[in-house]
């Protein structure tokens, strides 16, 4: 029999990224093969985000194009898998009658079942958290894995050989129901993983070639997992120790951080243990407490600056990140000038901002009127995005004439387009495809610098020559390199 192929499109975050990467994994195991092509696919995925509405949007409109792939391959299975299913599963179904296979993020594992029953009836297959009404039970028997937990466990080098760095969940779903946010509702409850699986989890990817591992959860410094049988439990601090502990494992870090449960154990955990980054992302979302407030967040402006205030006296050579949602209900100019406040007054290497759109189901769509102009919003937005750039350049030239450790994660794609342009401008062949490498700092910045291939994967020393708001540039300290390099 050919072997079929399976395309898997990942919209989101991180944590999206990590599931994507288990169903592949677990569809490798039943014989699918990975491939860039959607027309070739025997079985379409797309792995769905529902945090904003653009990116629903986004994804039924990626729907559209393969529904049109599908028109010439009518035994192509189409399947939508992640937040949105478990949001809006019946509109999806009424969207797009298409679709035969319809999977939440806390369902994954039974993905081979949903196949099996869709490949016996051609009926639409579906799993969500709280249902498993549309499954055949004879399917139950092409388990690989009978919970997602187990999934999570089933970690494989991944088809592309990138196991360079690796996400390791900690925790599922969010208790904190934000006004504005959809989380609570696709994801579920907060449920914390045994820290020994965790432990088991992230061995295996630094055998199978991790250097760098990043512990994912939603709101990840509230981790706490009791043992029964012991009573004691283990904290974010603890885990970060447990891991640490790892052999050959070189870079630790943990996203994303809720400024409202932070305790000073985690920030005492990031100062005594070398293999933890000094990175960390902490959405603040405003800087106005009447906001922050209207935002249903546990925590005031003046507390999230007292934490910070902490983080940097306890952690040299701290980076902060943070997000801001603009234009949130109600939200005057007067807030916004707090939020900007509150940016300056921080001076974070980076942020990531966006506007405000309502989301179903949520606090704020249900009671508070979405009453700031789109127009309005998009000057606010404006603001976060100049000061990102003003602040991210002055923050990159700060690194010029300095040197950087960076973990080198292969070549640099922008900086061979920019390479090729040149030439082609100039006429000149002198320069080798290839030379030009990326690579990040322990505190999250990119770093594209000219150096042997052999230095892909390994951790080098590079003296900062030049920068700008996204980048820095610089040469590799060739003596940084391991023994055996030859270019
Ligand atoms: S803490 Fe708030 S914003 Fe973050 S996932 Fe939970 S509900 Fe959403």
């Amino acid at each position: 029999m050919p072997t079929k192929r399976v395309y898997l499109e990942t919209m989101g975050c991180q944590m999206n990224v990590l599931d994507s990467e288990l169903v592949i994994g677990q569809l490798c195991a039943l014989g699918y093969k990975p491939t860039d092509d959607y027309h070739t696919a025997d079985l379409v995925l797309i792995n769905t985000c529902s945090v904003r509405h653009r990116a629903e949007e986004k994804a039924y409109s990626r729907l559209t194009a393969i529904a049109r792939a599908k028109t010439e391959r009518p035994n192509m299975i189409i399947g939508v898998i992640g937040c949105m299913v478990e949001r809006d599963h019946e509109g999806i179904r009424q969207r797009c009658p298409y679709v035969d296979l319809l999977c939440g993020p806390g369902n994954l594992n039974e993905i081979p079942a949903l196949l099996a029953t869709v490949e016996e009836t051609r009926v639409q297959a579906i799993a969500l958290e709280h249902d498993h009404s549309r499954r055949l039970p004879s399917a139950e028997r092409t388990l690989l894995y009978n919970s997602i937990e187990e999934l999570d466990m089933s970690r494989r080098t991944p088809p592309d050989g990138r196991t360079l760095q690796a996400y390791v969940r900690v925790q599922r779903g969010c208790d904190k129901f934000c006004s504005f946010c959809v989380v609570p509702f696709t994801r579920g409850p907060e449920r914390n993983r045994p820290p020994a699986n965790i432990v088991i989890e992230a061995r295996r990817l630094v055998d199978m070639g991790a250097k760098e591992i990043t512990l994912l959860g939603q709101t990840i410094n509230s981790y706490a997992y009791t043992d029964s049988s012991t009573g004691r439990t283990v904290r974010l601090a603890d885990l970060l120790e447990q891991v640490h502990e790892i052999e050959g494992l070189q870079r630790l870090r943990f996203v994303t951080s809720y400024p409202g449960d932070f305790t000073d154990d985690i920030l005492q955990a990031m100062r005594d243990l070398p293999k933890v980054c000094e990175y960390l992302h902490l959405p603040a979302q405003s800087g106005s407490n009447a906001v922050l407030k209207r935002m249903r967040r546990r925590y005031t402006a003046e507390q999230y600056t007292e934490l910070i205030a902490r983080a940097r006296e306890t952690v040299p050579g701290i980076s902060l990140a943070g997000d801001f949602i603009v234009g949130f209900c109600g939200e005057t100019d007067a807030e916004h000038a707090e939020t900007l406040a509150l940016i300056e007054r921080v001076g974070y290497k980076n942020i990531y901002m966006f506007k405000y759109s309502p989301r179903p189901a949520t606090v704020a769509d249900r009671s508070l009127p979405d009453d700031v102009p789109e127009a309005v919003k998009k000057r606010r937005h404006l603001d976060l995005v100049e000061y990102q750039k003003r602040s991210g350049l002055a923050h990159h030239q700060g690194f010029i004439g300095r040197t950087v450790e960076i973990l080198v994660e292969g070549f640099s794609k922008a900086a061979i387009k920019a390479q090729e342009a040149e030439q082609e401008r100039n006429n000149h062949v002198s320069w080798k495809r290839g030379d030009q490498l990326v690579g990040r700092t322990r505190t999250d910045e990119i770093v594209v610098f000219t150096g042997p291939k052999s230095m892909i994967g390994q951790l080098v020393t590079v003296w900062i020559t030049a920068a700008t708001a996204l980048t820095l540039h610089g040469e590799a300290d060739q003596t940084s390199a391991p023994a055996t390099v030859v270019d």
